[in-house]
């Protein structure tokens, strides 16, 4: 820790030491540059300075997969205005979250995490309890909206979150993305498309008219209000959402063909294919010497792997390609069509949700040099990666960091 000096990015607090705990949590001790509050009798200033409340921790963003406790002991103040004197005040911290426990910066981070994720995934990667990852979507959702801090929402997403630990339930999210970020509007408590129509038909009229496109996924709810209420040009499920399904396909089968391998070949021989799930999800230029010999062995002992693979390949290259949208419809029209005649079946229940939302994924071709919310992250990574290897100088650091953005690694960026 003594050459790394971590950058808080909250104002109003000076970092007084950093230091490793026994568990390698990161801890910041901070003190608050303020010099007054607000007393909470008569709610005028108070500014003379009356000792400590006890010691606070809050959670912050993790840095490099460690986490991150600052701690601080707030001060108190005393009222000069209030009659008889002696009343006091502990200062409060504009950016610590609703329920006390993470900070605002942690709270947008997590927020973003748990987007096409679930909230177990994210608890148990941030290494934060279920429960404060609830708290936080609890506090989110029905929170009031005020329209008037947005003057161009451009880009409206709307994802979802998977919320319960036991069976499958899930929470709409609904935000504004433009190049380099995410704001999140509104966080519902349900995916239903009433739901989700009723809070895209209470964004007032003039917002409404800046919205150029509405990436979603493909969930029926969702494409189906947005299209209701911005209308079919407009509304474009991305890319990622496309690959999460097919790849998702291509994953059952893996996991399918390891299970029977794993019965019929020498334990020896089947060590040697361990990993592959990493390297059926990365781009196959993206492959290292080593990770190619593994893929081969692979092939060789599971042709329809190799066949369900070579097909994924296919998609995400169209993807890739610069098509425009009535060629992007034919070429994936193309792949249904040769998918069916090799029957390969896997794909089967992808393919009936892509003839179905076909028009919205082709809307994405139409926009991909303009719309880029994956680009800009795209860019965004790269600006990291640059940062980082002058600073760390490692691989798998960059490796990490792309992992953290949001699953995106899934698209091989
Ligand atoms: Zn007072």
């Amino acid at each position: 820790m003594k050459d790394l000096s971590i950058p808080l990015d909250i104002d109003n607090l000076k970092v007084i030491s950093q230091t490793l705990d026994t568990k390698g949590n990161i801890i910041i001790t901070v003190e608050s540059i303020c010099t007054k509050t607000t007393c909470h009798k008569c709610g005028k200033d108070a500014t003379k300075r009356y000792g400590y409340g006890s010691l606070m921790e809050y959670r912050h963003t993790s840095v490099f997969d460690t986490p991150v406790i600052l701690r601080i002991k707030p001060v108190r103040y005393e009222c000069e205005h209030c009659e008889p004197p002696g009343t006091t005040t502990t200062e409060r911290y504009n950016w610590v979250a609703e329920g006390g426990k993470i900070t605002k910066g942690l709270e947008e981070y997590l927020l973003r995490c748990v987007i096409n994720s679930t909230i177990q995934d994210v608890a148990k990667k941030e290494r934060i309890s279920y429960k404060t990852v609830q708290t936080m979507l609890n506090n989110l959702i029905h929170r009031e909206i005020d329209w008037s801090q947005y003057s161009d929402l451009e880009t409206i997403g709307i994802d979802e979150i998977s919320n319960r630990k036991s069976h499958q339930d899930f929470i709409a999210v609904i935000s504004a993305k433009d190049k380099y970020s995410i704001t999140i509007l509104g966080v519902l408590d349900s995916r239903k498309k009433d739901d989700v129509l009723k809070f895209l038909e209470s964004i007032p009229d003039h917002l409404k008219k800046t919205v150029k496109q509405v990436c979603t996924d493909m969930y029926d709810g969702f494409v189906n209000s947005a299209i209701e209420v911005f209308g079919k040009q407009k509304v474009v499920v991305d890319r990622y959402h496309v690959s999460k399904l097919y790849r998702g396909a291509l994953d059952n089968v893996r996991i399918k063909e390891m299970k029977r391998l794993k019965s019929i070949l020498p334990s020896e021989e089947y060590s040697e294919l361990e990993g592959m799930m990493w390297i059926l999800r990365k781009q196959y230029e993206c492959l290292s010497k080593e990770e190619k010999r593994k893929l081969e062995t692979l092939y060789k002992h599971s042709p329809l792997l190799k066949k369900a693979h070579s097909y994924a390949l296919k998609l995400t290259h169209i993807f890739n390609t610069h098509h425009d949208r009535k060629s992007a419809m034919a070429k994936l029209d193309r792949w249904i069509i040769s998918v069916e005649k090799i029957g390969l079946s896997c794909f089967n229940t992808f393919i009936k949700t892509l003839n179905k939302h076909k028009g919205s994924i082709a809307n994405y071709f139409k926009n991909r040099s303009t719309s880029g919310f994956v680009e800009g992250l795209n860019n965004k990574i790269k600006v990291i990666k640059r940062r980082c290897y002058g600073f760390f100088k490692t691989d798998s650091l960059f490796q990490r960091l792309t992992i953290d953005l949001n699953g995106y690694r899934m698209l091989g960026l």
